[in-house]
């Protein structure tokens, strides 16, 4: 089985470090507040074109990458000192080292996050050892489409294909579940999030759990 695990609202709750560092980011570059941001199953990518539409201003290769740039910077910063008092949520922990140890499971992200901020969210946590590898917010805007980059890379890590049916994608929002119909594969929605179990479940989750605690029935 392949599991592909989103980040932020599913892994951990980062304290805000992340939406304080996009702002610090859009303030640094523009000089002003951005846009108010949605970021419940955004990619990175999306986000960073949104702003500079915000402001009129192309998003070009180069303002996307020195957007980033500080951004990275900042959420690093954050992390480290800044006064966000994250933490991995629950289940989380048990539920890796138990998937881990299985010798048919594969376990990679599936994020909005670009790779530097999934690395950087990740390693904060204690968590680097479990992703070898992932499909990120910095590959494409448009979260539906990481699906397909997630399993190449599966397949490129494992050394063998993994079909829509042994791909579970479990994530905390409709986009995580859009994102796993995409691929074919299921999804399991984790209501840690900004989005309760009853919402998830109308937006086609194939199992809700209203924590990764719960995943014990479900594994
Ligand atoms: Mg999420």
């Amino acid at each position: 089985m392949l599991y592909l695990f989103d980040i932020d609202g599913t892994l951990v709750d980062t304290g805000g470090a992340g939406m304080a560092a996009l702002e610090q980011a859009t303030r640094e570059i523009f000089g002003q507040p951005g846009p108010p941001l949605d970021l419940a199953g955004a990619t990175d990518l999306g986000i960073v074109i949104g702003i500079h539409e915000h402001f009129s201003i192309e998003a070009t290769p180069e303002r996307i990458a020195a957007y980033l740039a500080i951004y990275q910077q900042r959420l690093d910063w954050n992390l480290a000192h800044g006064g966000h008092p994250g933490r991995v949520l629950d289940g989380v922990s048990s539920l890796l080292e138990e998937l881990a140890d299985r010798p048919h499971a594969t376990l990679g992200l599936l994020t909005g996050n670009t790779a530097g901020g999934a690395a950087s969210k990740v390693r904060h946590f204690g968590l680097s050892a479990y992703f070898p590898f992932g499909a990120y917010g910095c590959d494409d805007p448009d979260r539906k489409r990481l699906g397909p980059i997630a399993l190449a890379r599966a397949a490129a890590h494992a050394g063998r294909p993994f079909s829509a049916a042994e791909t579970w994608v479990i994530g905390d929002t409709p986009k995580d579940i859009a994102c796993a119909r995409a691929i074919g594969a299921r999804c399991l929605a984790v209501a840690t999030g900004r989005f309760d179990a009853g919402q998830l479940e109308a937006h086609g989750a194939d199992r809700v759990v209203e924590s990764l605690e719960q995943a014990a029935d479900w594994i």
